[in-house]
């Protein structure tokens, strides 16, 4: 069943490579040994979101355990037919360009200059905010957290920073329609210089390998690149096609806040008639809580989940005393779920718990 499967990643290291190769070793794995078996292939997408947040946290806790001070953004897109699911961490950006001229973001910044959420999420969480002060006491560069040092709020790796850097990943998932679109992919030096638009526009018409070195080329013109930089071009095309179309006409984008449209949204006929008309993105699934309570909790849909006595993140098996449910001792949680699947392994327990603040970080440094 994965004969349509496509994945594309870009991995921007910090502090070493170990943790991007770590990463680009083993995430797709882990991600596909947390997904349930036998399910049908829109059983599969709509079980996908936990799957990759299962995935990056098991990722980033076996890197942890090799004790390497390395760490690493993660964009991970799948791709399955039309749809296009993307799990991300870090400051990489992952942007798309559908057919007919709209261009959306399809993942946040964990940036913790520009990101107040997180920004609020660390600091509850026992790290503490703020710019590197020099000689003088005069303060510069973008904020950071301490200990550590990262400017980052969400990566993979970075045992040296407080384990309030989560792994947990911003997941979104939508739909094109079958016009296809192109998804460009790449590290926070390309956005930098360039926005989303313009990232967009300056390949438009070019293949995809020509695409990206364009963008590259085009965001040096404009700014230059301060450091290494990565960028992936990924075109989703209908199957009688081989090129891309040409752009639309300009008049296109004046309704391109509207191509998104949110689950179940109404919208009036007339409005309806002019989206479908340019290819409409439909969005199918979006969350960036970074509670794992929140992320692995509440099956709606009961059945064929992962087995009961198994670790959501980690898959090993538990033995029915030992797991503890992802839900017990969270302020969402009632008096009943403590018994409630998810379950985790009480070293993944322990991981939430560092996470959430609820404990001083337990791995040291080699
Ligand atoms: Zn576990």
């Amino acid at each position: 069943m994965y004969t349509h499967l496509a994945t594309a990643q870009v991995l921007d290291g910090h502090n070493g490579n170990a943790a991007a190769i770590y990463t680009r070793d083993n995430l797709l794995n882990h991600v596909l040994s947390a997904m349930p078996r036998g399910l049908s292939r829109n059983e599969w997408l709509h079980a996908l979101p936990r799957a990759l947040v299962s995935g990056f946290v098991k990722t980033d806790k076996e890197f942890q355990t090799k004790g390497q001070t390395s760490g690493t953004t993660a964009t991970f897109v799948i791709i399955d037919g039309w749809t296009i699911t993307v799990a991300s961490v870090g400051d990489s950006r992952c942007i798309l360009d559908a057919q007919g001229g709209s261009v959306s973001l399809l993942t946040v910044d964990h940036r913790l200059e520009e990101n107040v959420e997180e920004r609020e999420r660390v600091t509850a969480s026992g790290g503490e905010v703020g710019r590197l002060s020099v000689v003088g006491g005069a303060e510069i560069g973008p904020l950071r957290c301490w200990p550590g040092g990262l400017c980052l709020s969400r990566s993979i790796g970075d045992i040296d920073v407080g384990e309030f850097i989560v792994p947990v990943p911003y997941v979104k998932q939508v739909k094109l329609s079958n016009a296809g679109g192109r998804l460009i992919i790449a590290s926070d030096g390309i956005w930098d210089s360039l926005s989303s638009e313009v990232a967009a526009k300056c390949c438009r018409g070019l293949p995809a390998e020509l695409a990206a070195k364009q963008i590259v080329k085009e965001a040096l013109r404009t700014r230059g690149l301060k450091d290494d930089t990565t960028c992936v071009v990924v075109d989703i095309i209908p199957p009688d096609q081989t090129m891309r179309l040409p752009s639309p006409p300009k008049k296109m984008n004046k309704i391109k806040s509207l191509i998104f449209r949110k689950k179940g949204k109404v919208m009036s006929n007339k409005l309806t008639k002019q989206l479908s008309s340019v290819g409409m993105v439909e969005e199918i699934f979006e969350e960036g809580s970074a509670m794992l309570s929140e992320r692995l909790g509440n099956h709606s849909s009961g059945r064929r989940t992962s087995s009961l006595f198994t670790c959501a993140i980690c898959q090993v098996d538990l033995d029915p005393s030992e797991g503890i449910s992802v839900h017990a001792g969270s302020k969402f949680s009632s008096s009943s779920k403590p018994w409630q699947s998810p379950f985790l392994c009480s070293d993944c327990r322990d991981k939430k718990d560092a996470m959430e603040g609820k404990r001083p970080s337990g791995v040291k440094v080699l």
